[in-house]
């Protein structure tokens, strides 16, 4: 049985020459980066041309990469630094953002009595760009958190428009990228926003490793005490091996970004009209949604919602869940909640997220399969 990876929205497998990286790495450069005899010295000097790499591709200066372990570890520091030092009073976020954020800007609330306010959900999964603005308020210093690509929709938010709105404002952006890096251009000389989350496992690095840029003008607290690592922000002996594997995939994500997005956006436009001529009324949740996520609602009975990710798992096909399981014991998805009616919800959605190791055969079984259920 061949296994079908159809999940990258969750993860990505890595790409031969990453494991190649950080294998030469973990043989030949086991020194501690803040020694300071060759070994260390050789090791520091992967971490700051990492950092370079990096800082190329996103047109900003290598000063302003911070390496974290994930994107969740960037975004607790980032909005809690903002709100117990920086004097943010409000955020203003969205109900369809990651738990990542959702969960700490919740508990900001709690702990500091800040004021949280959600922008609205339109019926096609985007978010009301008036709503938000009707948000702002110039007078009270505000943080906006929002995600560039959805992760379970993979609708877009326009970082152009809301930089230039919180702009307008003074409020401080904070955007959730880790769906989008690497599978798009980021220019941060166009693109003013404060502050940026990226994870290298959703571009085919290693897991536990990110960075985070945050813009010169922001001044940070650390967020652990105990060593100069990563300018005393962030104390704690590098993951050298890891940083090597993330600069890397973001290089080599970077250098085939115009291929890849062509055929992963072929694939999935194969994949729409394949399972749009074999399931009548099948739906796509959410509008103007990115190349490489399809989230879409099946027109089969909710007795079969819970079967179907079981008996695709059987056939070795690996997709993702996108709403409620029928035993009740999994709750919906906060996301498909906003803005799906109360009857949609319950019906089986899947996600299908893409990846350039991807193949129409690999769909065409996947179809073929949906249809046996
Ligand atoms: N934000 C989004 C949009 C994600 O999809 C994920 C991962 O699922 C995260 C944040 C968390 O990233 P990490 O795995 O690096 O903590």
């Amino acid at each position: 049985m061949k296994n079908i990876y159809l999940d990258n929205a969750a993860t990505t497998p890595l790409r031969p020459e990453v494991i190649q990286t950080m294998m030469d790495v973990l043989q030949n450069d086991f020194g501690n980066p803040s020694s300071t005899h060759s070994f260390g010295r050789s090791a520091k000097s992967i971490i700051e041309t990492s950092r370079k790499t990096i800082a190329k591709y996103l047109n900003c200066s290598a000063q302003e990469i911070i390496f974290t372990s994930s994107a969740t570890e960037a975004t607790n520091w980032i909005l809690r630094e903002m709100v117990k030092n920086n004097g943010i009073k409000k955020i203003i976020t969205s109900k369809i953002e990651h738990h990542a954020t959702l969960y700490t800007v919740l508990n900001l609330q709690k702990e500091f009595g800040i004021e949280v306010e959600y922008i609205k959900v339109l019926p096609n999964g985007n978010l009301d760009l008036f709503d938000f603005e009707r948000k702002l308020n110039e007078e009270i210093p505000t943080l906006v958190t929002l995600m560039h690509v959805n992760n379970e929709i993979g609708t877009q938010l326009n970082i152009d428009t809301v930089s230039s709105i919180c702009q307008k404002y003074k409020a401080i952006f904070h955007c959730d990228t880790v769906q989008s890096i690497g599978k798009v251009a980021i220019d941060l000389q166009k693109m003013p926003l404060d502050f940026l989350v990226a994870s290298a496992h959703k571009f085919h690095g290693p897991k536990g490793i990110g960075f985070t840029f945050i813009r010169k003008n922001q001044s940070m607290q650390p967020m652990f005490y105990g060593g100069e690592q990563e300018k005393g922000l962030r104390a704690g002996t590098e993951a050298v091996h890891q940083i090597a594997g993330l600069a890397k995939a973001f290089e080599l994500a970077n250098e085939y970004m115009t291929e890849e997005t062509k055929s992963i956006s072929d694939l999935k436009s194969y994949c729409i009209s394949e399972l749009q001529s074999n399931f009548e009324g099948i739906i796509i949740n959410g509008e103007n949604t990115f190349y490489n996520i399809l989230n879409v609602l099946l027109p089969f009975s909710e007795e079969k919602t819970a079967l179907i990710l079981f008996n695709l798992d059987m056939k070795g096909i690996a997709v993702s869940r996108g709403s409620a399981c029928q035993s009740g014991s999994v709750k919906p998805s906060h996301v498909l909640a906003e803005f799906l009616s109360s009857d949609d919800i319950k019906k089986p959605s899947l996600r299908i997220s893409f990846s350039h190791y991807n193949t129409k055969e690999e769909i065409d079984l996947l179809i073929e399969s949906l249809k046996t259920i």
